[in-house]
């Protein structure tokens, strides 16, 4: 549903684009990075854009203003999650949560991305954006 709004979007106007946001907690775990890696996937896919969740966090209005028009999906390595809270905190509303380990996949310190993990961690998303 989202996906084929974003899709129509895309269809009518190139500065719409971007109609779903991608934010992910980018950790410092695997999941971490795993987060990251995904958000970076599904936007060259086309299927919205990374935003800076950074950004959302330190309250900078030009980040918070145009995210309030958009549907934010956040994709957190783990259940803490503090891509959501960030949004949370920030009073936007999240349209789609992630959480990656919730796909069984352990949260470890190591910072390597697993291909195969993250390709999951797409997929998960899409079928979500499709929901
Ligand atoms: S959601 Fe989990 S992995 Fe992501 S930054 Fe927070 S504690 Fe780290």
């Amino acid at each position: 549903m989202l996906e084929e709004e974003n899709e129509r979007k895309e269809e009518g106007c190139l500065c719409a684009s971007g109609d779903i946001l991608f934010l992910a907690c980018a950790g410092g775990s695997n999941v971490g990075q795993i987060s990251n890696q995904a958000a970076v996937e599904l936007a060259k896919e086309g299927k919205g854009r990374l935003f800076c969740l950074a950004g959302i966090g330190a309250h900078i209005d030009a980040m918070i203003l145009p995210a309030k028009e958009r549907k934010l999906v956040a994709i957190d390595g783990c259940p803490v999650p503090c891509a959501k809270k960030i949004l949370d905190h920030a009073g936007l509303p999240v349209a789609l949560s992630v959480v990656i380990t919730d796909l069984d996949i352990e949260k470890t310190p190591m910072l390597e991305v697993d291909a195969a993990d993250c390709k999951r961690v797409v997929e998960k998303t899409k079928e979500g954006l499709r929901a």
